[in-house]
């Protein structure tokens, strides 16, 4: 491994503070980007707001300048803004999509700067099964995260050759903040789906995502890894 740092957006919390964890324990000197700045204690946090290019930008010359270059990107930051189409405001598609998409392609792009020089990286990038699947009520959010899809091969493509990797996890439902806002109805419907009976643990993603950052899976690239209990039946 060329260089052992990495970058979690998103990381204060739920799946992202699962995975700075994990990779930490995988020997990664691993850093949360929060919008606050703040994250639980023990964990290495600065402030990233991946909506903003500055925001990015200046997250990346922190961690450069006190870590060392980022050798992995997870980009996990993400937000629902849940309602049906006919419901839906410019304003919900367009802060999922600044978010989702393009907040998780800002930081491929300032992380694949760095990446390249060393010629070895690996970028993660959080989807949801219902890239694939679809979900009544989340027309914008499946919409980004089917475009971090078609994303994130495009990067593979491109970055292939320079030894860096380019994957997508998408977790099913997993016991976090987000799903917390579901109520009782949509939870036992959602379960009565998933072949496992159960929501993810944000550490069975996590754990998912830290082997495709290791040496073992450097020859994994382009790939969809679902993580879902069985809901998307592999897609
Ligand atoms: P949480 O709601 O628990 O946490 C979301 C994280 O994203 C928080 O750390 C939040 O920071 C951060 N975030 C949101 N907007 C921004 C932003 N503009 N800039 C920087 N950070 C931001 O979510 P989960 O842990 O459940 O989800 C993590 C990822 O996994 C998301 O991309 C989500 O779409 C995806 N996912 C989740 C599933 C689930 O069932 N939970 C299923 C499938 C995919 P802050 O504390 O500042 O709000």
């Amino acid at each position: 491994m060329v260089s052992s740092v990495a970058l979690v957006t998103g990381g204060n919390r739920g799946i992202g503070l699962a995975t700075v964890r994990a990779m930490s324990t995988a020997g990664f000197t691993s850093v949360a980007g929060s919008r606050s700045g703040a994250a639980p204690d023990g964990i290495a946090c600065v402030p990233m707001d991946v909506s903003s290019t500055q925001s990015v930008d200046s997250a990346f010359a922190d961690v450069e300048q006190e870590y060392g270059p980022v050798d992995v990107l997870v980009a996990n930051a993400g937000i629902t803004r849940d309602t049906l189409l006919m419901r839906m405001t410019d304003d919900d598609v367009d802060e999922v999509l600044q978010t989702n998409l393009f907040g998780a392609l800002r930081c491929a792009r300032r992380a694949a700067r760095g990446m390249l020089k060393a010629r070895h990286g690996r970028i993660i990038l959080v989807s949801s099964v219902v890239w694939a699947v679809g979900s009544a009520g989340q027309v914008n959010y499946a919409a980004a995260k089917a475009g971090l899809v078609g994303a994130g091969r495009s990067m593979a493509r491109e970055l292939g050759s320079r030894g860096i990797t380019v994957n997508i996890v998408a977790p099913g439902f997993v016991d976090t903040d987000m799903t917390a806002e579901l109520d009782e109805k949509q939870r036992e419907t959602i379960l009565s789906s998933i072949p496992a009976g159960r929501y993810a643990t944000p550490e069975e993603v996590a754990a998912v995502i830290a082997f495709l950052a290791s040496d073992a899976a450097a020859y994994i690239n382009g790939a969809v890894i679902p993580v879902d209990g069985g809901l998307g039946m592999g897609h």
